[in-house]
């Protein structure tokens, strides 16, 4: 029998293809679980399940190793022996390490008695796992009594910890869809006012911690309302939407753009003292207004862009309230004394 028949034969035996089935089911499950621990251990576990899991046998000398393996491995499900005093509080700020997203920690120990002693020291043990963050602590006897229960059972509690962590990342994947979906401005895709309320009060901790300067400028288009009354709103989308295009292109990287309201945005200037921020805001005018916006083959539009600019100063509110109303102020007076200019301080 050459070996596609026999291959054949083996797979029309239907308790062999149901061994096989269920073979790379386990191996599938097993490929997302890390198992550590020394030879003693891993025998308690019985293997037979355990084969198919990514295991390090070692015992485990200091945390730091721990860590090493888990980066290497990136399980969804840890199984790791609960007798280590060095993992305590250990799950918790394994958690926190913000490259694993979520593991499922699963502590095991060996039972080796049923002295009184042996179960109270076992039953603090295992509040002491939970409390620091393990998310389940198993039990096992060694002993081939109990071998298939027990087989089923750690089974069991891995399809437990996989579906939790599957569950815990899509929602995850869930938050940052919908937190990127409230801080963008649909119709420009750049962020919005409300990203600039989160952003402003952090930039300027930052420049107040590091000691480097913070300007912010106010840019709004003049006469908008007259480019919808012409053309139509559609048209006055396009300008907004070919105008941010227009301001990105000729920021610094360390620079960043709000859409503030309808057609008035904000940019935020790192590292950008009162001079440089003038002569930035002076660009970005220039820019606006050297060249007409093609919306389409028969139309093209002439913009301008006044524009208000302040610096942090020391006595500035943290939220940055103080620091937008001088830029307001500077671009009232920019539209009250002639539009298509910036003003500074
Ligand atoms: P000023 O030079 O004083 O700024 O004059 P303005 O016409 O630009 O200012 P005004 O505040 O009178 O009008 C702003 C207009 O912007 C009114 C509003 O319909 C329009 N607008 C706001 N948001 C949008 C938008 O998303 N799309 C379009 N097409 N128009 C918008
Ligand atoms: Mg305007
Ligand atoms: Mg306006």
């Amino acid at each position: 029998m050459n070996l596609t028949c026999f291959q054949d034969a083996i797979l029309n035996n239907s308790s062999l293809k149901e061994e096989s089935l269920y073979l790379s089911r386990l191996q599938a499950i097993m490929d997302n679980v890390l198992v550590i621990g020394g030879e003693n251990f891993l025998a308690t576990l019985w293997l037979e399940n355990i084969r198919y899991a990514k295991v390090v046998a070692t015992e485990i000398t200091y945390r730091a190793q721990l860590l090493e393996f888990t980066e290497i491995h990136q399980p969804k499900v840890l199984i790791i022996d609960a007798s280590y005093p060095i993992i305590l509080g250990w799950y918790n700020e394994l958690k926190q390490f913000s490259q694993f997203p979520y593991i499922y920690c699963l502590a095991i120990a060996q039972e080796n008695s049923d002295s009184p002693r042996e179960i109270v020291s076992q039953l603090s043990r295992e509040a002491e796992a939970l409390e620091n963050g393990a998310d389940v602590y198993l039990r096992l006897k060694r002993s081939s009594v109990a071998t298939e229960a027990q087989r089923r059972l750690l089974e069991a509690q891995i399809k437990v910890g996989l579906r939790q962590v599957e569950k815990y990342r899509e929602l995850l994947q869930t938050n940052d869809y919908l937190s990127s979906m409230a801080f963008a401005d649909p119709l420009t895709q750049i962020s919005n006012r409300r990203a600039l309320e989160w952003e402003l009060p952090r930039q300027i901790e930052n420049a107040r911690n590091q000691q480097i300067p913070l300007s912010l400028l106010i840019l709004d288009v003049d006469y908008f309302k007259s480019v919808n009354d012409n053309h139509g709103h559609l048209v006055g989308d396009r300008v907004l939407q070919l105008l941010t295009t227009r301001l990105k292109h000729h920021l610094r990287v360390q620079d960043t753009i709000f859409r503030y309201g309808g057609e008035e945005f904000v940019v935020l200037l790192k590292q950008a003292d009162a001079p440089t921020a003038y002569a930035i805001a002076e660009r970005l005018r220039q820019v606006i207004c050297d060249q007409a916006f093609q919306i389409d083959r028969n139309l093209s539009l002439l913009v301008t862009i006044s524009i208000g600019v302040s610096t942090l100063t020391a006595t500035d509110d943290p939220e940055g309230f103080d620091l937008l109303k001088r830029a307001d102020d500077n671009l009232i007076r920019a539209k009250s004394t002639g539009r298509n200019q910036a003003i500074g301080q």
